[in-house]
């Protein structure tokens, strides 16, 4: 029960005296003083306090790696082309030496389900780690609190600044905040969109100014995102939009690691000497002494309970660890732990419903790996000439016409063949075979003639198989139909 602030009833309330003058029995309103307020429940912006530890350097570490990824990726190039390119132009994914097409779809779609599940499996390990350490909007809203700290102070210079009135010192401060903030936000921008165009291109004409109008309103409004996400609305985005912070209870159980303030042990909570006797006081290990809000990027009170603004970035764990240490008690008054540990029993780490997720986990691993391996490496579509069913040809045969799309999905060029397998009686009009250079796509007409003796059935089945020469590579085959006239 959280006691401080509460007045004590034995204290005189001012605002009652010369009441007992009536000649009713006095009414003794106990008011009490409001409880300290959270950053989040005041509304206000919320000022997090800088603070170091070893959960703050996991999350640098986390947000290294995801800064090297994300912004290395995207100029390394692989076989004389950017390495990781969705080339919207010519729809075609190259992620390193492979190289996806429309038809791949599926395939891109596996991955993105893959990611869910990864991400429900960690979920039931680890809570919201995810949010804490690598999520996009976490990494760069710590980024834009380092860029706040390095120009207008800590926490309690960030308050007086916000207080004081405008001045030179306070222009200059702000005005530097906001030039790191928009120079992080348009490198992101470019970075992000240079993932859809060449960002070598992108990058020239963003510096000699001859960007298109496409690009520019694409760096435009991820630079728009980025600032107005990480500078301005930050936890409001955990908070109240996204999604998965909003489903991830369900997936949490008693066993799920958490970051949680052990009550138990922390209350009775309040202010005493660092020599004094806890115990002779009636004090648990919480000194109260507001740290733990003080450094949280959502602003809310870790004491309070587990909340779902909490995005478990451990810097409530790093503060309050520095406390202890400094009180010379244990450390892990805040810490992370599972509901069933904090009252008093053993995490249990093997149990169904993450043996389940990790089952399908790995599952779809393998058959996405599977299907990666036998994604056939060329591609055939075939289209039957609807303006004209059928016709006789200047040999007197009867003729049906298609239009056929060959895609030569390797990296390197290819001698293809063409074949027919169908009843007897029909065959290609001509032989077929292509040189098709390195992703290349070919569109062609073909035709089919019946060259049987008596009259064709009005409708056969038909297959076209594509085979490449010199490669062991299973053919592909596309379906379609021959027709002919009911009484020929
Ligand atoms: S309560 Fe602790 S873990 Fe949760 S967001 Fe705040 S500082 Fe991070
Ligand atoms: S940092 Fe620790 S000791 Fe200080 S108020 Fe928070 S829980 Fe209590």
């Amino acid at each position: 029960m959280y006691q401080t602030g509460w007045r004590s009833s034995h204290q005189p309330d001012s605002r009652l005296m010369g009441y007992t003058m009536s000649n009713r029995i006095p009414a003794r309103i106990i008011d009490p003083a409001p409880a300290r307020m959270t950053p989040a429940a005041a509304g206000g912006p919320i000022h997090t306090r800088s603070f170091n530890g070893r959960y703050r350097q996991l999350r640098l570490l986390g947000a290294g790696l995801l800064f090297l990824l994300f912004f290395g990726t995207a100029w390394l190039n692989w076989n004389q082309r950017q390495a990781v390119l969705w080339d919207l132009a010519s729809r075609k994914f190259h992620i390193f030496g492979a190289t996806f097409w429309p038809q791949d779809l599926i395939l891109l779609s596996a991955i993105l389900i893959i990611a869910a599940f990864g991400l429900f499996f960690i979920t039931v390990v680890a809570g919201r780690i995810w949010c804490g350490y690598t999520c996009p909007q976490s990494v760069w809203t710590w980024i834009f609190m380092w860029a706040e700290k390095i120009t207008e102070g800590d926490r309690h210079q960030r308050i007086r600044l916000d207080a004081a009135p405008w001045s030179l010192n306070k222009l200059l401060r702000r005005g530097a905040k906001h030039a790191i903030w928009l120079t992080v936000s348009l490198v992101t921008a470019l970075t992000f969109v240079g993932y859809f165009t060449p960002i070598r291109e992108l990058a020239t004409d963003l510096v000699s100014l001859g960007l298109g109008a496409q690009a520019a309103f694409w760096l435009f409004f991820f630079t728009a995102a980025t600032y107005i996400n990480a500078g301005w609305l930050r936890e409001k985005v955990c908070r109240d939009m996204c999604p998965y912070g909003r489903f991830q209870s369900v997936m949490f159980d008693s066993d799920t690691l958490v970051i949680a303030y052990d009550a138990e042990r922390g209350e009775q909570r309040g202010p005493r000497r660092r020599d004094s006797d806890p115990a002779a006081l009636g004090l648990g290990d919480c000194i109260d002494c507001n740290l733990c809000v003080q450094v949280c990027p959502t602003g809310i009170d870790i004491r309070d309970g587990l909340q779902f603004e909490c995005i478990a970035c451990a810097a409530c764990i790093d503060a309050c660890d520095s406390i202890m240490d400094r009180m010379g008690y244990a450390r892990g008054l805040v810490r992370y732990t599972s509901e069933k540990a904090l009252q008093g029993g053993h995490t249990r780490w093997l149990r169904p419903r993450l043996l389940g997720y990790g089952g399908m986990l790995v599952l779809m691993i393998g058959l996405f790996v599977m299907a990666l391996l036998d994604r056939p490496l060329m591609s055939l579509d075939v289209t039957r000439d609807r303006s004209n069913l059928f016709r006789e040809n200047s040999a007197g045969q009867l003729e049906n016409t298609y239009s056929l799309k060959v895609i030569n999905k390797r990296q390197q060029a290819g001698h293809y063949q063409l074949t027919l397998d169908a009843a007897d009686g029909l065959q290609l009009a001509a032989p077929v075979s292509l040189q098709l250079g390195a992703e290349d796509i070919r569109d062609l007409p073909l035709s089919v003639v019946w060259t049987g003796e008596q009259p064709p059935p009005a409708r056969q089945r038909i297959s076209f198989v594509l085979s490449i020469e010199d490669d062991s590579s299973a053919p592909v085959v596309a379906e379609s139909t021959f027709l002919a006239p009911v009484r020929y």
